[in-house]
Protein backbone atom coordinates (compact mmCIF):
# COMPACT_ATOMS: atom_id res chain seq x y z
CA UNK A 1 0.00 0.00 0.00
CA UNK A 2 1.45 3.40 -0.81
CA UNK A 3 0.45 6.57 0.72
CA UNK A 4 -1.61 8.91 -1.27
CA UNK A 5 -0.13 11.80 0.31
CA UNK A 6 3.24 11.23 -0.19
CA UNK A 7 3.72 8.07 -1.45
CA UNK A 8 5.60 6.44 1.39
CA UNK A 9 5.46 2.50 0.70
CA UNK A 10 5.57 2.13 4.57
CA UNK A 11 2.36 2.00 5.89
CA UNK A 12 -0.04 0.16 8.88
CA UNK A 13 -2.96 -1.28 9.12
CA UNK A 14 -5.01 -0.23 11.93
CA UNK A 15 -8.36 -0.81 13.49
CA UNK A 16 -10.76 1.77 15.18
CA UNK A 17 -13.98 1.32 16.36
CA UNK A 18 -17.00 4.06 16.15
CA UNK A 19 -20.22 3.97 17.63
CA UNK A 20 -23.47 4.78 15.49
CA UNK A 21 -26.73 6.02 16.55
CA UNK A 22 -27.82 6.96 20.23
CA UNK A 23 -24.85 7.15 22.28
CA UNK A 24 -25.23 6.88 26.48
CA UNK A 25 -27.49 9.82 27.34
CA UNK A 26 -26.37 10.61 30.48
CA UNK A 27 -28.85 13.40 31.11
CA UNK A 28 -31.62 10.40 30.29
CA UNK A 29 -29.63 8.23 32.85
CA UNK A 30 -30.29 10.77 35.68
CA UNK A 31 -33.82 11.32 34.64
CA UNK A 32 -34.00 7.93 34.62
CA UNK A 33 -32.74 7.43 38.76
CA UNK A 34 -35.15 10.39 39.84
CA UNK A 35 -37.94 8.11 38.43
CA UNK A 36 -36.98 4.56 39.10
CA UNK A 37 -33.89 4.39 41.32
CA UNK A 38 -30.35 2.75 40.29
CA UNK A 39 -32.80 0.64 37.77
CA UNK A 40 -33.35 3.72 35.94
CA UNK A 41 -29.72 4.59 35.84
CA UNK A 42 -29.72 0.86 33.75
CA UNK A 43 -32.04 2.03 31.35
CA UNK A 44 -30.62 5.38 30.31
CA UNK A 45 -27.46 3.39 29.56
CA UNK A 46 -29.22 0.73 27.64
CA UNK A 47 -28.01 2.51 24.52
CA UNK A 48 -30.77 1.12 22.24
CA UNK A 49 -30.29 1.29 18.46
CA UNK A 50 -26.50 1.81 19.25
CA UNK A 51 -24.05 0.13 16.79
CA UNK A 52 -20.42 -0.43 16.83
CA UNK A 53 -18.31 -0.74 13.55
CA UNK A 54 -15.03 -1.59 13.20
CA UNK A 55 -13.30 0.51 10.54
CA UNK A 56 -9.96 -0.55 9.32
CA UNK A 57 -7.33 2.36 8.00
CA UNK A 58 -4.17 2.66 6.36
CA UNK A 59 -1.38 4.85 8.19
CA UNK A 60 1.57 6.14 6.87
CA UNK A 61 4.56 5.52 8.72
CA UNK A 62 6.06 8.97 7.59
CA UNK A 63 3.60 11.68 7.19
CA UNK A 64 1.30 10.31 9.80
CA UNK A 65 -1.63 10.78 6.70
CA UNK A 66 -4.65 8.09 7.44
CA UNK A 67 -6.86 6.92 5.43
CA UNK A 68 -10.17 4.07 4.90
CA UNK A 69 -9.34 0.84 3.25
ZN1 LIG B 1 2.54 9.61 3.71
Amino acid sequence: MKCPKCGNENCSIINETTTKGKDFSAGKGCLGALLLGPLGILCGGCGKGKQTMNINYWVCNKCGYKWKM
